[in-house]
């Protein structure tokens, strides 16, 4: 038996590939891939020859079995996704669930990821902070997503693709209201990498001027601490009585 590597690859510097990764992806008998073709292309620009095979949403549960019985036969794997992190709204997940649930020991190279990437620059509090990933294309599934949000207070992160981002931003305008803050960070580790703050009103009118493209992260502020009860006159007097009694 043996093991499993879950590595990070860049969302967009290939310089953000750690040696560490290089050699991992250099020493293991085969890669599992989300896309060969993207893969192949970080292998060539780090000389890197390796087979792999293809590991992604629609043949992931034959061929997780396939990739977990190499494994237990004594070859070790490295599963990769476009870029970022596996498993995090990549592929992944269920491997790992995998080669846990069959004993087989599962390592981590760690690289970057846009959602805490994108947090970690948002200006935004990030002492607590929950993933909500990509919101469903299913109207229902994704009024319902948000609807379990409103009262949220933690720091939301969610994915979106270029073209909802308008809408998106309407739906969240709808839960939020519109003078939720949030960081919109774009392209980033890229030529264009950008970090917008705004309210949700302001995002808004910003993307009906200018046609969002790249890749998007929202990080949305959570529900603001209700204002604290104002001592009231009265309350006041009678706090500064009772220590003029003690
Ligand atoms: N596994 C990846 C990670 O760890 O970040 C996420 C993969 S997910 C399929 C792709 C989404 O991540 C994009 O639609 C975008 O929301 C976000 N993303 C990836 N790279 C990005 C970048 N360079 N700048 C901003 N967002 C990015």
């Amino acid at each position: 038996m043996s093991v499993l590597y879950v590595v990070g690859t860049p969302i967009g510097n290939l310089q953000d590939f750690s040696p560490r990764a290089v050699k991992t992806l250099r020493e293991v008998d085969f890669i599992a891939a989300e896309d060969t073709r993207v893969t192949q292309k970080l292998l060539n620009h780090f000389e890197i020859k390796k087979s792999m095979v293809s590991y992604h949403e629609h043949n992931l549960r034959e061929r997780g079995e396939m990739i977990l019985s190499r494994i237990l036969a004594g070859e070790s794997c490295a599963v990769v996704s476009d870029a970022g992190m596996p498993c995090i709204s990549d592929p992944g997940e269920d491997l790992v669930k995998l080669c846990a649930d069959a004993g087989v020991p599962v390592r981590v190279v760690p690289g970057p990821s846009a959602a805490v990437s994108a947090l970690a620059i948002s200006g935004l509090t990030t002492t607590r902070f929950t993933f909500e990933g990509f919101l469903s294309t299913t109207r229902k599934n994704r009024l319902e997503h948000l609807e379990s949000l409103r009262e949220e207070k933690r720091t939301m992160i969610f994915y979106e693709a270029p073209h909802k981002l308008p809408a998106t931003l309407e739906d969240l305008k709808t839960f939020f209201g519109g003078e939720r803050r949030l960081s919109i960070a774009r392209e980033l580790t890229k030529i264009y990498e950008e970090v917008r703050r705004f309210t949700l009103d302001e995002a808004i009118s910003f993307y009906e001027t200018q046609k969002p493209k790249g890749e998007f992260v929202l990080v949305v502020e959570g529900k603001p601490k209700e204002e604290e009860e104002k001592l009231t006159l009265e309350q006041a007097v009678e706090f500064a009585r009772s220590l003029m009694t003690q």
